[in-house]
């Protein structure tokens, strides 16, 4: 495989941007590959190699890449400009849908990032019950603000900085952690702290310290738990939400959130960040209330088209039910031909492959092999199969894969798991 470009370009960008990337995860080992285009299920690098994507930017790319119905969406708003710094007629229509499908969400707020909506989330969740301790899974990622980044996953584990330098003790003081899947720590530690607990927040489905469900009951168990303790619970559904089902793991589970935050597929590509939940609390919110929030690009007209034109797309063409046969085919293909360490695990159109036994929680997942899972991601990609440069990440299967791609895929597995 011919890589001359992308080494070149990376040599200059070491020298411009911190590890000469924009976000952690990207340093991929010694170089990462630079991208010229892509389209549907496929990227193509500088080098002219395609690969197909199963990376697919770390979960917004749903439809695949380039989807053409929403591209037209962004071209007819391009023509009527892009930033007006003003209400549009857009919000109010993305809103509604949105309320439709989360039965949890009565109002909600466009934000730009998913780090934007949990950050805001969390101080909403203070404001409206004045405590000031939060409780985390150990693990999880919500974005990268000081509250979150302690034993956080994602490129913080990957990189080996669960707990950020810069993140003064005061601050993290207040963040709590419990293991994943363990109803017993987490039943000790809000009843020990309620009084002082604003809320858990917790991604309903672990998809950034590599793949990991929650068990039997264990969701319906934890909004007990913080219903009886009068501490609410946040879903951070920014890769769950419209991925699970179009109401995201609350619809999938059953289980409401009082608030919730969205992301990824919400922006149909491009940056957004929700965040919502029940009307007495959001009310809480300014310009109506005094936890103070706000955006120059929030509610956007490019973002919120193309993620109003994602969800509907995908209501209109029973994406989700077509992504997901789609990603069953794939795993059941790679489960018959894997070694007996290595194992495969999926949920809807999630997918992993573990170099180890499948985790419950965070503790499992540090046992997972992470240097035997990059030597198989580079042989991946010099067979053409791009999956995110990292164990602790999560891949995505999306509406432009296709059963040859899925084909392609097992065999590239098979001879690659061979000599590892
Ligand atoms: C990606 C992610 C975030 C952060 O979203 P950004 O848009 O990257 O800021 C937050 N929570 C979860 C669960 C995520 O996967």
């Amino acid at each position: 495989m011919k890589l001359e470009r992308s080494e070149e370009l990376y040599r200059e960008a070491i020298k411009l941007m911190p590890g000469g990337v924009s976000s952690p995860v990207r340093a991929i080992k010694p170089f990462p590959f630079y991208t010229a285009k892509a389209e549907g299920s496929k990227i193509y690098d500088v080098d002219g190699n395609r690969y197909i994507d199963y990376c697919l930017a770390y979960g917004p790319l749903i439809l695949g890449h380039a989807n053409p119905v929403v591209k037209n969406a962004l071209k007819e708003q391009l023509e009527k400009g892009w930033l007006y710094g003003t209400p549009i007629e857009l919000e109010i229509e993305y809103a509604k849908l949105i309320t439709k499908l989360y039965k949890s969400i009565e109002m909600l707020r466009f934000v730009n990032t998913g780090s934007e909506a949990t950050m805001s989330a969390i101080r909403l969740a203070r404001g409206f019950t004045g405590k000031n301790k939060i409780l985390k899974i150990e693990g999880s990622f919500h974005g990268s603000h000081d509250a979150v980044l302690v034993k956080a996953g994602s490129g913080a584990t990957t990189h080996g900085i669960p707990n950020s330098a810069g993140v003064p003790q005061d601050f993290v003081k207040h963040t709590l952690q419990v293991p994943f899947n363990d109803v017993e720590s987490l039943s000790s530690v809000v009843e020990k702290n309620r009084d002082d607990l604003a809320c858990v927040i917790m991604e309903p489905v672990m998809g950034n310290s590599s793949l990991i469900k929650p068990e039997e009951g264990y969701l319906k168990e934890v909004r007990k738990i913080t219903k009886e303790n009068d501490v609410l619970l946040i879903f951070d559904e920014v890769i769950t939400g419209f991925r699970l089902a179009l109401g995201g793991a609350q619809e999938y589970y059953g289980v409401q959130a009082d608030l919730t935050t969205l992301g990824k597929i919400a922006g149909g590509g491009l940056p957004i960040g929700i965040f919502g939940g029940r009307r007495e609390i959001m009310e809480y919110i300014a310009p109506s209330g005094n936890v103070y929030q706000a955006g120059t690009f929030s509610g956007n007209p490019l973002s919120l088209i193309a993620g109003y034109t994602t969800v509907k797309f995908m209501m209109e063409n029973k994406v989700i039910e077509k992504v997901n046969r789609m990603a069953e085919e794939l795993v059941k293909g790679l489960k018959d031909v894997k070694t007996d360490d290595v194992n495969v695990d999926c949920i809807a159109s999630m997918f992993c492959v573990y170099f180890g036994d499948v985790p419950k929680n965070y503790s499992d997942a540090l046992k997972l092999d992470k240097e035997r899972y990059m030597r198989f991601f580079w042989k991946m990609l010099e067979r053409g199969v791009f999956l995110p440069p990292s164990q602790f990440e999560t891949s995505f299967v999306s509406y432009a894969h296709t059963r040859e791609d899925v084909e392609k895929t097992i065999e590239a597995f098979e001879l690659c798991l061979r000599g590892l």
